[in-house]
């Protein structure tokens, strides 16, 4: 069992409060990507990016950490949203022989979607734990439409 753990610098370029006059759901430019810009969340160190005290842990055999870098967010467990720097997850996965996973948590349209599609891509059998997922729901909806996509890519939908 893997975690993933938003772990960002409190600088991080994806704070609305990092950018002046923006507020949460803004856009911006963030590493030459389009950016939603997010409440101040998981600031590095407990508490602001401590695990919820409820999240059973025992299990829990490597945590992967993301969005360290302030220049550019970090939404998949395997890459940052540019693939330009992995997060070491895939290669955990290889040195141990998986071959299939399951996905959830927080949040189905954003961070649960892009490492449920990389899964795809990389060659896992994905299914995704709906029951274990909760949407930001931007837009009304965008978490059935997440699930769309996930479903279209080849996640199986549990
Ligand atoms: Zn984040």
């Amino acid at each position: 069992m893997v975690a993933t753990q938003d772990w960002h610098p409190a600088p991080h370029g994806s704070f609305a409060a990092n950018h002046p006059g923006k507020q949460p759901g803004d856009t911006t430019t963030l590493g030459g990507l389009n950016q939603i810009l997010w409440p101040t969340h998981c600031v590095q160190h407990p508490p602001g990016a401590a695990f919820h005290p409820d999240l059973h842990r025992a299990g829990i055999h490597h945590v992967i950490q993301k969005g360290t870098d302030p220049a550019i967010d970090s939404y998949s467990g395997f890459y940052d949203n540019g693939h330009r720097q992995a997060t070491g997850l895939a290669e955990l996965l290889q040195a141990r022989g998986v071959t299939a996973v399951h996905i959830a948590g927080l949040a189905l349209d954003y961070c649960v979607k892009f490492t449920a599609l990389d899964a795809i891509k990389l060659g896992l059998t994905t299914t995704l734990l709906t029951s274990g997922c909760r949407a930001v729901n931007l837009q009304p909806g965008d978490g059935d439409r997440a699930v769309e996509a996930m479903r279209i890519a080849g996640v199986d939908i549990a």
